[in-house]
């Protein structure tokens, strides 16, 4: 693969190379995204290869820029613009009725297409040298953790993809907000860093959701996984873990601010107690705790509270409850 680097002959580079219809990982202000031309079906269907995804598992695509829209979808609602004025470019997709040119590859049959237009200056200096939109899931293997950093895909991504383009950390750290705009009323399907709160002040929404919505890949009860055992408990219940555990090789994930473990563990993680820091951090953690050598993760849940929705969320799906019999070991 090829590692390029945040130059302007790079850049030109990693818009060539999608041109021609190869897969280039691109940084963006979530994870980073594993990018081919929309217009290229070729190219489409290589994403699903590379990923081991299922093919009725639809893809964002991601715009150059607002003018963009249009080519998309059926129609532009006026919560859409609301949304776009508020939010875009940035960390928000939005699930609008698809134009009839969608190609299905894209929308995995579906008669809707979710949209971004992100906010990562490179990202943005791809697309614009390349003229045209483009499809990026997160640049990891299907179901396992997201990349947060250039290294991390260049690790799980080796020999099936052309080139990455190193952005640096990405700012975020967890993979968009969805909102989908294409039934009567306005319903998050994914949530990310943008919150139900910030975005109630723009529009009405549905009853707040808690997780993702079935046709949303993320949805699957386990994703964003380590190849390791992954547990988690409430930080209510650590009085109640089993006997023994501390003394098993942990890789902990812990929290600032909360007690310490009763003994060290191997591997300790703490993370910030601020729900901004902690989700810009927290992939790399799950990739440095899966290669620790230890034999399980152990996470101790932040708080229930709306500010850690998005948090949660992907921790709940990358481990299974403590005391389960299924370890949460994606393929
Ligand atoms: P990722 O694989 O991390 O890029 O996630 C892409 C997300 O966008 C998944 O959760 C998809 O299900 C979601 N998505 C894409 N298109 C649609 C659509 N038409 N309706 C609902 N969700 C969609
Ligand atoms: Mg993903």
């Amino acid at each position: 693969m090829e590692h390029l680097k945040p130059h302007v002959a790079d850049i030109r580079r990693a818009a060539a190379l999608l041109g021609q219809g190869q897969l280039v990982a691109l940084p963006t202000e979530t994870v980073y995204g594993l990018a081919a031309s929309a217009q290229n079906p070729d190219a489409i269907r290589r994403v699903f290869s590379a990923k081991g995804r299922p093919a009725d598992h639809p893809l964002i695509v991601h715009l150059p820029d607002l003018s963009h829209l249009q080519h998309w979808v059926s129609q532009i609602p006026p919560q859409a613009r609301q949304l776009a004025a508020a939010f875009w470019p940035g960390p928000l997709t939005m699930v609008l009725p698809a134009a009839p040119t969608v190609s299905r590859l894209i929308t995995g049959g579906q008669d809707t297409v979710a949209v971004r237009w992100p906010a990562h200056p490179l990202f943005q200096a791809v697309l614009d040298q390349l003229g045209h939109a483009v499809v990026a899931p997160s640049a990891n293997p299907f179901g396992h953790i997201s990349p947060s950093c250039a290294s991390h895909v260049l690790r799980q991504m080796a020999g099936r993809i052309e080139a990455v383009l190193d952005g640096g950390d990405c700012r975020f750290g967890v993979e968009s907000t969805i909102i989908d705009l294409s039934g009567p009323a306005a319903r998050i399907l994914r949530p990310g860093s943008i919150s139900a709160a910030q975005l109630a002040q723009v529009l009405p929404l549905a009853q707040a959701q808690h997780g993702h919505a079935p046709r949303v890949p993320g949805a699957l009860a386990s994703h964003y996984a380590p190849r390791l055992p992954c547990h988690r408990f409430e930080s209510a219940e650590r009085a109640r873990l089993p006997a023994g555990i501390w003394a098993e090789k942990l890789a902990f994930i812990g929290m600032a601010g909360y007690p310490a473990p009763p003994q060290p563990p191997a591997c300790s993680f703490l993370l910030p107690a601020d729900a901004a820091a902690y989700a810009s951090q927290l992939y790399a953690v799950l990739h440095q705790a899966e290669a620790s050598g230890c034999s399980r993760i152990l996470i101790e849940l932040p708080p229930d509270t709306p500010d850690w929705l998005h948090i949660r969320d992907r921790l709940l799906r990358a481990s299974s409850p403590i005391g389960s019999e299924t370890a949460n070991t994606s393929a």
